[in-house]
């Protein structure tokens, strides 16, 4: 199905062959146990027990491993997929290089969970310079990173990640695989939050892993049996039934947050907008030629938090909520959560709403909390 458009293989993505009298999308398959055959036990069929086997599970894998172009393995939350990866590639005495600038759970893990059992961790900004990468295991970047959207030339990473002997894992949380290809792009490894764009209705919590190399699979997946950090069946096809809508739904928030990057950057109220799509942007050179898409969040500063909670006590269209990606627009002043940000910036994620009545509610807004 590569020859297809995005649109197309998000509806046909991991659906099994049509049979009649069966559904588009079967239905989520509930079970811990399965029935074995008594002789040949679980030898005999797919299905032994719930922990590593469910087929509905296995189907919005098959889903998202065709738009990522590897295979896939779903977790629970982008975080148990994170720290899974993690935990299941590094040993002590290993050296891992995380993003300054990057998802700051994971940065807390690793200053807490990693260093404590002897791995050593090492901090670079997104946009680099990355340093002499002797002697590292694993080099794992956001691009673009969350919530600065800085981005990475992913190609020449991987090169000389490549030429130092160590792997390349690349959050993809942010471009969705409609925005960006790493694994096309040199990356060794996918991993992402499914919780944001990729399923976008702010309902579910997901995350995954993806890879070429059989050897990374079987690891990334022997880790997951073995912790058992996998997701429900209903939430597996909840996600399943919301990623045949992505390219229409990515398609909107793009088309939404380049009108905003527009808007903002035209007023003087409005400090440090960063969209990796906007001709200026820091992130524009790199993000244009290595991303599909451009995603639908951009951040900037309205200088404190009190102007940031007029803004949203006055936007009727802007919800005040943390993630991002979903079905309505939201904005996150992200410093609320402990994060290093400073206290006016702010994350905005633009839903599906029409263009036009965002543009102007976000406008009233901003006039309103001058
Ligand atoms: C949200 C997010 C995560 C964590 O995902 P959860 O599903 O919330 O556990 C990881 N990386 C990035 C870039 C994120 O935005």
């Amino acid at each position: 199905m590569t020859d297809q458009h995005d649109g197309t293989r998000c509806v046909h993505a991991g659906l099994p062959d049509p049979s009649p009298g069966q559904p588009f999308l079967p239905g989520p398959v509930f079970a811990a146990p399965y029935h074995l055959d008594p002789r040949q036990g679980p030898a005999a069929a797919p299905n032994g027990y719930g922990r590593p086997d469910n087929p509905t599970r296995r189907l919005l894998e098959a889903a998202i491993g065709e738009l990522e172009g590897g295979e896939c393995r779903t977790f629970a939350s982008g975080q148990a997929a994170i720290t899974g990866l993690l935990l299941a590639l590094l040993k002590p005495g290993d050296t891992v290089v995380l993003p300054t600038d990057g998802y700051f759970p994971v940065r807390a893990f690793a200053t807490d969970t990693l260093q404590q059992v002897g791995v050593t961790v090492r901090f670079v900004p997104t946009a680099g310079p990355y340093p002499d990468l002797d002697g590292v295991r694993l080099v794992l970047v956001e691009t673009p990173a969350n919530p600065g959207l800085d981005v990475v030339d992913l190609p020449a990473l991987a090169a000389r990640v490549h030429a130092a002997g160590a792997l390349l894992a690349v959050d993809n949380t942010t471009a969705t695989p409609l925005g960006q290809r790493p694994l096309d792009l040199g990356a060794d490894l996918v991993v992402a939050s499914g919780t944001k764009a990729l399923t976008g209705h702010s309902d579910l919590l997901l995350g995954y892993v993806a890879a070429r190399s059989a050897d990374l699979v079987e690891t990334v997946t022997a880790w997951r049996t073995v912790t058992g950090a996998v997701p429900g069946a209903f939430d597996a096809w909840l996600a399943h039934r919301s990623l045949a809508t992505l390219d229409l739904r990515l398609g909107r928030q793009t088309a939404n947050a380049a009108a905003l990057a527009d808007l903002l950057a035209g007023r003087d109220d409005v400090t440090g907008l960063r969209w990796p799509g906007r001709p200026g942007d820091p992130a524009y050179p790199v993000a244009s030629a290595q991303m599909r898409r451009m995603p639908g969040v951009l951040s900037f500063d309205l200088g404190d938090a009190d102007r940031v909670a007029r803004f949203l006590d006055a936007a009727r269209l802007v919800a005040a909520a943390t993630s991002f990606g979903g079905l309505h627009t939201s904005a996150d002043r992200r410093a609320q959560w402990g994060d290093d940000t400073p206290p006016g910036f702010v994350r905005l994620s633009c839903g599906v709403e029409d263009t036009v009545d965002l543009v102007a509610d976000v406008t009233a807004a901003l006039d309103a909390s001058r």
